[in-house]
C-alpha cells in the first residue's frame, strides 16, 4: 500500500520537468527519454526515492554518460611503452595527419593513377618497406596474428609445419601457435623440449609432407638455464636443402638499433632477413611505433603466395593503417628523425636525467603528498621481455586514502589517468606521460587527493 516504488514519476512527467526538457536541446530526444527511463529504473532500486540531487541533474549527469564515447584517450602513467590494454604505440605527428588527410573524402586506395585504372591496396607502403629492410617483396596486413595465419597458409597448408617446441607459445588474447596452426590447415609438427632443441630435431622430422619450418621468437618471456635453441639462420639452411618454406615469427617490428640506449637481445628486422629465411611477419605497432598492422617481407616467390592467399583478403589492412604506417615509416630515412618524432623510439631512449626532470615537475606540481623515487620503466607488448629501463617515479603518500582507491580515483578522472601500484604506493611513471599532459596528471592527482 505504502510501497514507495509505486509513487515513482512516469516518463512523460520526468520529461516535463524543465531541467530535463532543457536536455533536448543538445540531445537526441531517444537519448534523453532512455536517460530518464534509466534513472527511474535506477531510483526503483534504490527504493523508490527521489535522486538526491533531483530528477533533472540526475537525468542530465545519465545524458552526459551515455552521450560520452565509449573509446576515450587515457594518459598512461604505467610506465608501461606499449601498454596492449591502451592502445600500444601512440602514433606520430605525421602518421596522425596523414589518417586525416585520408579520412576526409575518396583516395587511390586501390587505384592506379597513372594507369587510370584498378591497382592494389598491396602495393602501398611496398616499396619503403623494400627500401627500409632490403626485403625482396613486402605485404601489410591487418595484425601480425593475421599476417601469421596468411603466411601459414600460404606457405603449409594441407602440409606439414616444423616447430620446436620451446617456441609454441601464446601471444597473449587466446593467440596460440598451435591453435592459429590449425585454423591455417597446415599440420604442426612438434620437435624438441620445453628447454632444448637441437638441428638435429628439424633434420630429421622433414619427410616429404614437410612445407614450412616455422622460428618463433619468444617475444614475451624468457627461457634460461639448460637451454638451446636453433638459430633462424640454420632453420632456413635446413628448409632450404630439403626444398621446404621457412618463416620466422618476429612479433616485434624493430626497425632500428636501441642497443646503445641498453635494449639488446631483440632481433632486429634486418637481422631477421639476413637469416636468409622466405618470410619474416612482425607487427606494426609494437617497437616500430606505428599503427596496428601485420608486415610480412620476404622472398619474391613467398610474399606473392602470400598476397594470393585468398586469407589475405579477410584480413586486409584499412587505407587509414596505410596512411599511418607509411608515414611512420618515411621517419626511418632518418635515424635522428624517428627516435625525435616516433613517440615509442622516444620514449625508450628518453635520457633518465630528462624522465628525473620531468618528475620533479610533476612532484612540485603535486606537492608534499608527492615524492620523487628510483624505479624502473617497462617495455611491453612482448618486447625485450626482462629489459629493465631506469626511470624516476611520482610515488604518491596520501594520508587517509589506500592505493587502490587513489587509483580507481584517477581512472575516473577526465581524462582518466592509469597508473601502477609499487610498495603498496600508486606511482607515476614520467617515461610514458608526454610532456603536454604532466599538467594534467599534476591536477588529476590534486582533485584525486582532495577529493
Ligand atoms: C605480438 C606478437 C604476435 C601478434 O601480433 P599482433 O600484431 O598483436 O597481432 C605474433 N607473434 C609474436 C611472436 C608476437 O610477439
Amino acid at each position: 500500500m505504502s510501497d514507495p516504488r509505486r509513487r515513482l514519476p512516469a516518463v512523460d512527467a520526468v520529461l516535463a520537468e524543465p531541467d530535463v526538457t532543457a536536455l533536448l536541446a543538445a540531445h537526441p530526444r531517444s537519448l534523453v527519454v532512455r536517460a530518464v527511463r534509466d534513472t527511474i529504473d535506477h531510483a526503483r532500486v534504490n527504493g523508490g526515492t527521489t535522486p538526491p540531487e533531483g530528477w533533472g541533474a540526475a537525468v542530465g549527469a545519465r545524458v552526459q554518460q551515455l552521450a560520452a564515447p565509449s573509446l576515450l584517450p587515457v594518459i598512461n602513467a604505467t610506465g608501461v611503452v606499449l601498454h596492449t590494454n591502451l592502445g600500444r604505440a601512440p602514433l606520430a605527428r605525421a602518421a596522425r595527419e596523414a589518417m586525416t588527410r585520408i579520412a576526409a573524402g575518396y583516395s587511390n586506395l586501390e587505384y592506379d593513377l597513372a594507369r587510370g585504372a584498378r591497382g592494389s591496396r598491396h602495393a602501398l607502403c611496398r616499396d619503403l618497406l623494400v627500401e627500409l629492410t632490403g626485403a625482396e617483396d613486402a605485404i601489410v596486413l591487418n595484425n601480425a596474428a593475421g599476417a601469421l595465419l596468411v603466411a601459414l597458409s600460404a606457405l603449409a597448408r594441407d602440409g606439414e609445419a616444423i616447430v620446436s617446441r620451446g617456441e609454441l607459445v601464446e601471444i597473449g588474447g587466446a593467440f596460440r601457435i598451435p591453435d592459429i596452426m590449425a585454423r591455417s590447415g597446415a599440420t604442426l609438427v612438434e620437435v624438441g623440449t620445453t628447454n632444448r632443441t637441437h638441428l638435429t630435431d628439424y633434420e630429421s622430422a622433414v619427410t616429404e609432407r614437410t612445407r614450412l619450418l616455422l622460428k618463433v621468437h619468444r617475444s614475451n618471456f624468457q627461457v634460461t638455464g639448460f637451454t638451446a635453441e636453433v638459430s633462424a639462420q640454420e632453420i632456413a639452411g635446413v628448409a632450404r636443402a630439403r626444398g621446404a618454406a621457412s618463416l620466422y615469427d618476429l612479433g616485434s617490428g624493430l626497425l632500428t638499433d636501441l642497443s646503445p640506449w641498453g635494449l639488446s637481445g631483440e632481433p632486429t628486422v634486418a637481422e631477421a632477413l639476413a637469416s636468409g629465411v622466405d618470410a619474416v611477419a612482425f607487427s606494426g605497432d609494437k617497437l616500430l611505433g606505428g599503427p596496428q598492422a601485420g608486415i610480412l617481407l620476404g622472398t619474391r616467390e613467398a610474399i606473392a603466395a602470400c598476397r594470393k592467399d585468398p586469407l589475405a583478403r579477410a584480413v586486409r589492412s584499412d587505407k587509414f593503417t596505410f596512411a599511418a604506417l607509411e608515414a611512420t615509416l618515411a621517419l626511418y630515412r632518418e635515424p635522428e628523425t624517428n627516435r625525435r618524432e616516433i613517440p615509442v623510439i622516444r620514449m625508450l631512449t628518453e635520457d633518465v636525467t630528462e624522465i628525473r626532470r620531468r618528475g620533479e615537475a610533476l612532484q612540485k606540481g603535486v606537492g608534499k603528498e608527492a615524492e620523487l623515487i628510483e624505479g624502473e620503466s617497462e617495455v611491453g607488448g612482448g618486447s625485450f621481455p626482462g629489459a629493465k629501463l631506469k626511470t624516476w617515479l611520482v610515488a604518491l603518500h596520501p594520508q587517509h586514502l589506500a592505493p587502490n582507491a587513489l587509483a580507481e580515483r584517477l581512472r575516473g578522472g577526465a581524462p582518466p589517468v592509469i597508473a601502477r601500484i609499487a610498495d603498496d604506493h600508486v606511482v607515476l611513471d614520467p617515461r610514458t606521460i608526454f610532456p603536454d599532459e604532466m599538467e594534467s596528471v599534476a591536477r588529476a592527482v590534486r582533485t584525486a587527493l582532495d577529493a
